[in-house]
């Protein structure tokens, strides 16, 4: 069937590389940001794309977190193909989450300790960390000049867990995404946590980062509207169930900060 004259296309949410990226669950970023357009009355398609063929053109791109061999993979294939830098220049939303954020910035390690190129768009760089790796519950309060809402409000704290050995610095290209209240986040010791830069966003937040922090999810909706020429629907959601989790996990963590134990696991030595 074609499509109508003049008709829109649907707002489209591309999971990149499922099967590489697929480890932490980060591909329910892509759900929740259709499910919200949705819910929103909007014409929204989902789309996993697998790493053996192109990455399709869309309007917000999900990368999730993975393991270091599959993410080497992920991000020589990214640049090969390059449909995300294009995507980018055509303003398109990048999320990128843990070793989709590393393979967003210039370079990142494998698990031998050598340097990788990242994609470049943004201007992080990544090296492997002190043998402890930084796992557990991590809260961070949105930078003052980090993006908002539509309405000028500041995002509320960031909730999610991470799990890596990366250590990440921010040039001068790119900014904090948040400050980290509990947690290690990005490791440089400047108590920073994640990096943006135009429309692209990089986290070490799992949960699905999207899932406990629907405020972003909602910006990151409203980012790829704006470059469409249209707007997000001023629709109110409830989101009864999706506090009840973020104030679960806000005081877990709570809990978890008076016990560093937690938080730190030593790598397995290979
Ligand atoms: N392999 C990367 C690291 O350990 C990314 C891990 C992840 O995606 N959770 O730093």
């Amino acid at each position: 069937m074609s499509m109508a004259k003049g008709a829109r296309s649907p707002l489209t949410v591309v999971v990149i590389y499922p099967d590489l990226l697929g480890t932490y669950g980060d591909g329910g970023n892509g759900l929740v940001l259709a499910r919200r357009a949705k819910w929103r009355g909007l014409d929204v398609s989902l789309v996993q794309a697998p790493s053996d063929r192109p990455v399709p053109r869309g309007d917000i791109y999900c990368i999730g977190g993975g393991e270091d061999g599959p993410q080497v993979r992920a991000a020589s294939t990214l640049i090969a193909d390059g449909t995300l830098t294009r995507a980018v220049e055509d303003g398109a939303v990048i999320l990128g989450v843990c070793a989709g954020f590393q393979l967003l910035g210039r370079e990142f390690p494998d698990a031998a300790d050598r340097p990788h190129d990242g994609l470049g768009l943004l201007d992080v760089t990544t090296r492997k960390g002190t043998d402890l790796r930084a796992v557990g519950e991590l809260v961070a309060t949105v930078e003052p000049d980090a993006p908002r809402d539509p309405d000028g409000s500041a995002l509320p704290a960031l909730t999610g867990f991470e799990n890596h050995g990366g250590v990440t610095t921010i040039g001068p290209g790119a900014s904090p995404l948040a400050r980290v209240i509990t947690g290690v986040g990005n490791g440089g010791g400047d108590g920073t946590e994640g990096a943006w830069s135009g429309r692209v966003i990089g986290t070490y937040l799992h949960g699905p980062v999207l899932a406990r922090n629907v405020a972003l999810a909602d910006l990151l909706l409203g980012w790829a509207l704006v470059s469409r020429g249209e707007r997000l629907p001023l629709v109110w959601l409830e989101d009864g169930e999706e506090n009840a989790l973020r104030a679960e996990r806000l005081a877990m963590a709570g809990t978890v900060k008076l016990s560093a134990r937690l938080r730190h696991v030593p790598r397995p030595r290979r």
